[in-house]
């Protein structure tokens, strides 16, 4: 009998798990497990009355790099590059982005020139910025908050501006509490191995590998910032799903997973309620601080690490408003916590991608809430309610982008403990679940935004490695 491999999680790292393991040579039976009725995760995509796309969750795809163009090959292998949406290089939503600081928006610089120029919110050309960077020693602790690196190289403008403001656009989440080392790793090493982070950047960190393919071509040649699908995100999970049908996966939707025990044979017995799955080696895509509930008492000590990476919630409004027209055009825009705790920023949807607004007239943009604000209203375990997050969003839409008619569609959805948090000392915790899983020889793999990387091409990866030290294709680290 050959080997059944288990995959907790329909998020898009177990479909990527699934993905790669249902196409190698001799594949493993393989079983995919979701507790939900529908697959994707956050990845979500909703259509308005006039066929305009909404996302509940993530909206567009980076190409670039390695990762980016190993997602770009499993689009073209899903048969999906005729539904890909690119923006291109020359777009505005590709050129232009936006902070929003003492109640304007500031294109931030972009190109050689801009560098040299003074462009508010900063006090001083950010020219001095990086003049400060190549000029200062290496950081010397094996990790450092995401501010306090930002402000000891590039100083303290561009540490509470453009790095407080990143790290709430990428993770909803506080750069003096995040991990340079976790959240930004190519900053990280940079500095590690070139001293400076501009140097590191510039010079570069060698090329690895990168997949081939007539899309990742078009996609290098044609500069493309990020993509979407013309029916949405939600297109990519759904296209997986049926590929994994096609190649024999059997997907298990509306099935939480309520333990795990591993039994005398060293497999494990995967509780699904009222039944259960054997399990040669369980892949875990679920949440960390969801794995944390489901291992076993042998595995306390890694049940304990994982019960230690949070995430936080984010709140997402979408908004349509008839015949409006915004007074800039670009990708959107990023609002630092020191201008306001609520708005982590708006994304103009319509921008990037004009083909998914349904009614020419009908304007797209997407406000996310989240940050202190929102933490400490869950904390005090506050009533949250929709009309609450439209009213805030409605607000910040009239005050930061001038449009005060009201919309003609809203979505408001919370989404609780969605986006993982990468604290200071996250690289411990993984190396410490490392060891332990080696230590112990447990048949069991993790995957997913709680580890490496919350994009959806980092949560891809994740789920290709994992396949693959299932698979024994690549070496077990
Ligand atoms: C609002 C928002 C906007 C984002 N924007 C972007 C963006 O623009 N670009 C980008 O690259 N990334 C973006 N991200 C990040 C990215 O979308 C996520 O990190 C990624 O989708 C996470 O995928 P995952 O499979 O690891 O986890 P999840 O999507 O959380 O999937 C985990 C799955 O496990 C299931 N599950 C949980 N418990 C159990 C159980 N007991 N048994 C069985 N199944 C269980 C869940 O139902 C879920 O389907 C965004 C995220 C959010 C929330």
């Amino acid at each position: 009998m050959g080997r059944t491999v288990v995959v907790l999680g329909g998020g898009i790292s177990g479909l990527a798990a699934s993905y790669h393991l249902s196409r190698a040579p001799s594949p493993p039976k393989v079983v995919l497990v979701e507790g939900s009725e529908r697959l994707g995760g956050w990845i979500r995509s909703a259509r308005g009355p006039d066929g305009a796309i909404f996302e509940l969750g993530p909206r567009g795809i980076r190409p670039a790099g390695a990762l980016g163009a190993r997602t770009l090959l499993m689009v073209s292998e899903l048969g999906l590059d005729s539904e890909v949406l690119p923006v291109r290089g020359d777009h505005p939503a590709s050129k232009n982005r936006f902070l929003y600081v003492d109640g304007a928006l500031h294109p931030l610089p972009s190109g050689f020139r801009g560098l040299f120029c003074r462009s508010p919110p900063f006090s001083k050309p950010l020219f001095w910025a990086g003049l400060r960077e190549l000029t200062m020693p290496r950081g010397k602790d094996p990790d450092e908050s995401v501010h306090s690196f930002a402000q000891r190289r590039l100083g303290p403008e561009v540490a509470s501006l453009a790095m407080d403001s990143l790290c709430r656009g990428v993770f909803a989440g506080n750069s003096r509490e995040l991990s340079i080392r976790s959240c930004f790793p190519s900053l990280f090493q940079a500095e590690q191995t070139h001293r400076s982070v501009l140097l590191g950047l510039l010079l570069g960190a060698g090329r690895s590998p990168q997949p081939d393919s007539a899309l990742i071509r078009q996609a290098r040649a044609e500069r493309w910032s990020q993509w979407s699908l013309r029916g949405g995100l939600e297109t990519l999970p759904q296209a997986l799903n049926a590929h994994l049908t096609s190649r024999g996966v059997s997907v298990l939707r509306g099935q939480p997973v309520c333990g795990l025990s591993l039994q005398a044979e060293g497999c494990w017995k995967v509780s699904l309620g009222d039944s259960s799955l054997e399990a040669d080696h369980v892949i875990s895509a679920v949440p960390a601080s969801v794995l944390s509930k489901l291992l076993p008492p042998e595995a306390a000590p890694l049940a304990h690490t994982l019960s230690t990476i949070h995430a936080v919630s984010v709140a997402v409004v979408n908004l349509q408003y008839r015949g409006a027209c915004l007074p800039v055009q670009g990708f959107g825009h990023l609002v630092p916590s020191s201008e306001d705790p609520v708005i982590l920023g708006i994304v103009y949807d319509s921008v990037a991608f004009p083909e998914q607004d349904g009614s020419p007239s009908g304007l797209r943009v997407t406000v996310m809430l989240g940050g202190s604000w929102l933490q400490t209203l869950e904390a005090r375990g506050c009533v949250l309610s929709q009309e609450l997050f439209q009213q805030v969003a409605e607000k910040a839409v009239a005050t930061q982008l001038g449009l005060k008619e009201p919309p003609s569609h809203c979505l408001v959805h919370l989404h609780k403990n969605c986006i993982p948090q990468y604290k200071l000392g996250h690289w411990q915790k993984l190396e410490s679940a490392t060891q332990y899983l080696a230590a112990q020889k447990l048949p069991l793999t993790l995957a997913g935004a709680s580890y490496d990387g919350v994009a959806v091409n980092d949560c891809i990866e994740s789920g290709r490695q994992a396949a693959a030290r299932v698979l024994g294709t690549e070496p077990n680290i």
